[in-house]
């Protein structure tokens, strides 16, 4: 159950007090406030843990400071979507909205490499009217002897070229709970010239201590990918660790399920779900078409399979892609095979945007076919 309390009723104020108190009495009831301060307003929301069956719901809505109560129809009551739910969904994080309406591209280097491939890289990205990007620093890879990322290393001229070529947002992947914090000094060593979308990749999916500390800062959203074998269910309930932490700056993303039944993918795409997520949860849903297809296969029409996926999971209502791309693919220290060419960004752009007018033209028809 979520107790949501009228605008600017805060949980230290008489009537948050007594309300918390009410739950508070409850056997077997705990109450958890998170409160959220943005655009002038402060909502609070109490989400009630234990057994709310016993609990009144038309009592608790007439307890002064009660806005509404939403009984929760799913075991990840923070980031899934119920019935009558009318809370306030998306965020916005160093001027990029990120929400179920958005569409965003996070292009970029799978692994930073030098200096000079995050300088073109990020030039590229700022010539074609980009203010994301996806550069990673802390790589988790199959063999301890490969090449691990430069980690904290490399960040002081990420956030460096980040800010010189307007890049608002840069996705990187962590592993650890401290390459939270050495980002987080990073930045403020920088001067924050542009923000960090802190990436839980699919193999740390089920790091629950980890999702833990992660959901317990709130200044970094966290793009989470579903675990390559696992079920979307349980997926979601490790998502939930993040949010009930305390940060709901969220964006799930679908990257391919691992199984010889995907050949010859690298993994098999499972785009036909981001409309799954988008009912079950208010999340923004990213996909990526790198790690899902993993190679530069073409069609008779040199159309990469690579882009066949993404125009998929966008006309199906994705909201970000994100995608590896490199300079010298061939000379790339991580999964250069599936990275796309600078030269080619102009055309995934292009093509992107053609499969989003298309599903905006979906959602017209759809609203028209209701309303007759
Ligand atoms: C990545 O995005 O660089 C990555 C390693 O992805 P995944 O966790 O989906 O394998
Ligand atoms: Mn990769």
């Amino acid at each position: 159950m979520i107790v949501l309390l009228k605008d600017n009723v805060a949980s230290e104020s008489p009537e948050g007090l007594n309300i918390l108190r009410y739950l508070s009495a409850r056997p077997g009831i705990t109450p958890k406030v998170h409160s959220i301060s943005g655009t002038g307003r402060l909502l609070t929301e109490i989400y009630v843990v234990g057994d709310t069956s016993t609990l009144d719901q038309s009592e608790i809505e007439h307890l002064p400071g009660v806005e509404k109560v939403v009984r929760v129809s799913r075991s990840y009551a923070v980031i899934g979507r119920h019935k009558d739910d009318t809370r306030n969904h998306g965020f916005t994080y160093n001027g990029i909205k990120f929400d179920q309406d958005c569409f965003l591209l996070f292009a970029g280097l799978c692994a930073v490499d030098t200096y000079q491939n995050a300088e073109i890289m990020m030039r590229a990205l700022h010539d074609n009217g980009q203010q994301c990007a996806r550069m990673g620093a802390y790589k988790p890879r199959t063999n301890p002897y490969s090449f691990q990322g430069h980690g904290a290393t490399c960040l002081p001229w990420i956030f460096e070229l980040a800010g010189k070529y307007g890049i608002r947002v840069v996705a990187m992947e962590i592993t650890h709970d401290s390459h939270v914090d050495e980002i987080m000094s990073s930045l403020h060593d920088s001067g924050h010239p542009t923000g960090v979308m802190l990436q839980i990749g699919t193999r740390n999916i089920q790091n629950f201590e980890l999702l833990k500390s992660v959901g317990r800062q709130n200044e970094l959203p966290v793009l989470v990918k579903r675990g390559f074998g696992i079920t979307l269910d349980e997926s979601l309930n490790a998502t939930e660790y993040l949010a009930s932490e305390g940060n709901q700056k969220i964006v799930f993303c679908l990257r391919g399920m691992k199984t010889n039944l995907g050949d010859p993918h690298r993994n098999f795409v499972d785009f036909a779900q981001v409309p799954v997520v988008r009912r079950l949860t208010h999340l923004p849903v990213c996909i990526d078409p790198s790690h899902s297809v993993g190679g530069r296969e073409i069609d008779s029409s040199s159309i990469l399979d690579l882009m066949h996926v993404s125009a998929q999971g966008v006309i199906a209502g994705a909201n970000m892609v994100l995608v590896d791309f490199h300079p010298h693919p061939e000379q790339a220290l991580v999964d250069g095979p599936q990275a796309l060419h600078i030269n080619e960004l102009p055309w995934l752009i292009e093509d992107l945007n053609i499969a989003r007018r298309a599903f905006v033209d979906r959602l017209e028809l759809s609203r028209r076919t209701h309303q007759e």
